[in-house]
């Protein structure tokens, strides 16, 4: 589906340190903990791609991955850490602000949402920042495989009424499990198409 190597690229901290913008790009937004990392290994095929490069010291960075020749796929760091310093929340809300309105060739955001818990108030505010970055944003149910079928009806329906009253999000969201590798194809494919 992605010709060519999967791999990671780089860790940057500024924009200056960016990959040339020269192929099409999506990225990956979620709080701590949400099944970003399992996600990401998931839809790549590489056990520990996204762990590899998840090391401590390095969390604030914007990791850059190789989906073959093609495309970039970007690991935001994870949110909603309470104990973070102000002033590190301070210096990376500013690098994800000039990216998201910076990057000319980010086709979509993919929002990471916790199957079990649905929309909590610190996603509100990435979907809130990409409304006004004007970013399309898809929402991904994760850990579908953890709650029950009725509970996690529950979270998609509460999880449409909150994108519904976001201008950039993508009417449809995709629901996943990284363990069970649901709905793992349907992201593959979804990114895929966008040119
Ligand atoms: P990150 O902090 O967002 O990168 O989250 P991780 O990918 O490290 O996942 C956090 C925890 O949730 C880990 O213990 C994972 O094993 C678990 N997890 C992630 N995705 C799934 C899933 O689809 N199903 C289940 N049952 N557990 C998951």
């Amino acid at each position: 589906l992605f010709a060519g190597p999967v791999d990671f690229v780089k860790g940057v901290v500024a924009m200056s340190g960016m990959p040339p913008a020269d192929r099409v790009e999506v990225c990956f937004a979620g709080r701590s903990n949400v099944g970003k990392s399992s996600l990401i290994n998931a839809l790549t095929g590489r056990k520990n791609l996204a762990r590899a490069s998840n090391t401590p010291g390095r969390t604030q960075e914007i990791n850059y991955f190789a989906l073959g020749d093609a495309r970039y796929m970007v690991d935001l760091p994870g949110y909603g850490y309470a104990e973070a310093p102000v002033a590190i929340v301070a210096k990376w809300q500013a690098l994800l602000k000039s990216y998201l309105s910076g990057r000319q060739t980010l086709r979509r955001a993919f929002v990471l949402i916790d199957g079990r818990h649905g929309v909590k108030a610190v996603d509100e505010e990435i979907m809130d920042l990409l409304d006004r970055s004007a970013v399309t944003f898809q929402a991904v149910l994760t850990k579908a495989d953890k709650v029950s079928r009725a509970e996690l009806e529950q979270n998609i329906e509460q999880s449409r009424a909150a994108l519904s009253k976001h201008p950039a999000a993508y009417p449809e969201l995709i629901v996943t499990s990284s363990e069970k590798g649901l709905g793992i194809e349907t992201l593959r494919a979804t990114i895929a198409t966008l040119e």
